[in-house]
């Protein structure tokens, strides 16, 4: 409550924008994942790895908006891109070459991707990847997992809204022990035209998919003839060819978004020729897919631009290894001072998890993110970290050891 009060004292302008806001916006926002009790923090500008809000507080950012924002605010070779993109005209209703420049950059990347198409959302290349792969097998039923997030109409899939969905069906995400989902599914096996899968769990909690349970899903599609869809919406930024890469798993077909639009809203969903062959309007009855501003022509630029410039083998590789780091010194910190923390995750996707009783874990996580943001750090509430290229290794220095500072308060507030 404290801390709580302490944060609407800080934030004056940030509680004023609010109260306009939430005349017209129900929450004040349009994205529940910023929701933020008494009020969230509206942001004024941002420059490099950093932003400022409406109150003047400067922040560090190791959000990188839940990993879409790789790039920081104001990564040069993308404003130079933009900037000239603007200059040339938006919005055309027709294609133009960095459309294909920017598909073929992709599809080079990941091999399962032959053919590729362009969507507003991680949640459209989903739902996208879902319908081609029943149209493709013929079948009604999907299999998901667990705590898995696909986007925000696709929330029921997951146990976030336990409701049933007919033709969903959930089975559990497995990590870190091996096994058999042959077993677990065999019964149904023949309905089942789609199995859509996170080699990580991203908003689930950083929480990697053992290796053996994803090979077993790839066994267990191709033996009965479903399409395995990886969705590396977040997952592909773990290399250039994502956690399937690393895995060498090669799923039917690949979903991804976020950061690969260059700052700029997207979705991609591709897949064997076979499959994404029924959007070829050569062919007899192609399947429709229409979306406005699936081309437009600042995303194309921009994500065209960032593939080749930004997203090298190399800086990828650094970015990861600088992740790896980070869960490293905070897990040590965290076993070091006794806090109730722990971190998971892979390379750059990371999640603090409390590991308090299950009553007390929302008041640890609100205790961490109203003392890092106290600190100049811009956080998630449920403890997302993600880096983005500007964040340096001694950014992530400080910021450890102002994690493991702030984590003090809750120990304190835990033993007393
Ligand atoms: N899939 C995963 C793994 C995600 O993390 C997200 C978003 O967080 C989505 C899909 C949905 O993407 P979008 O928010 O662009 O619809």
């Amino acid at each position: 409550k404290a801390a709580r009060e302490a944060y609407a004292e800080r934030n004056p302008n940030s509680k004023a924008a609010y109260d306009t806001a939430v005349q017209v916006l129900p929450g004040g926002g349009t994205r529940t994942t910023l929701a933020c009790e008494p009020f969230p923090i509206y942001i004024a500008s941002g420059k490099g790895g950093e932003m400022t809000d409406v109150d003047g507080h400067v922040y560090k950012d190791f959000l990188s908006d839940f990993t879409s924002g790789i790039y920081g605010k104001s990564h040069p070779a993308l404003q130079a891109a933009i900037s000239k993109a603007l200059t040339t005209g938006v919005q055309f209703g027709g294609h133009t070459t960095s459309e294909a420049r920017f598909a073929a950059g992709l599809v080079a990347r990941f091999p399962s991707m032959e053919l590729v198409r362009f969507c507003n959302s991680g949640t459209e290349a989903n739902l996208n990847a879902i319908g081609a792969a029943l149209k493709h097998t013929k079948r009604k039923k999907v299999v998901v997992f667990e705590g898995a997030y696909h986007g925000s109409l696709l929330c029921r899939f997951s146990q976030n809204e336990p409701e049933d969905v007919p033709g969903v069906l959930r089975a559990p995400y497995v990590s870190e022990v091996s096994l058999s989902v042959k077993a677990l599914l065999d019964p149904i096996t023949t309905e089942i035209g789609a199995i859509l899968v996170e080699p990580m769990l991203g908003a689930g909690g950083a929480v990697p998919g053992d290796p053996v349970f994803l090979e077993g899903l790839r066994e267990l599609a191709t033996r009965i003839g479903a399409v395995l869809i990886f969705d590396e919406v977040q997952t592909s930024r773990l290399s250039p060819g994502g956690r399937q890469a690393l895995l060498g798993i090669t799923p039917d077909m690949t979903t991804v978004g976020k950061y690969f639009g260059g700052g700029f809203a997207f979705g991609a969903f591709g897949g064997k020729r076979e499959i994404m062959d029924m959007f070829d309007v050569r062919r007899p009855n192609p399947v429709s897919h229409g979306g406005t501003f699936n081309n437009s022509a600042l995303t194309m630029v921009a994500g065209a631009t960032a593939l080749e410039q930004i997203l090298t083998p190399e800086a990828l590789s650094n970015l990861n290894a600088l992740g790896d780091t980070m869960r490293d010194m905070l897990n040590s910190g965290f076993q070091t001072s006794g806090a109730p923390f722990k971190v998971t995750g892979l390379g750059s996707v990371n999640q603090i998890h409390c590991t308090l009783a299950n009553e007390l874990r929302n008041s640890a996580h609100d205790l961490l993110f109203f003392g890092l943001l106290e600190r100049g750090y811009w956080t998630a509430q449920r403890g997302t970290l993600a880096l983005n290229f500007q964040n340096t290794s001694e950014d992530v220095e400080e910021f450890v050891a102002a994690v493991v500072d702030a984590a003090q308060a809750v120990t304190v507030a835990a033993n007393g």
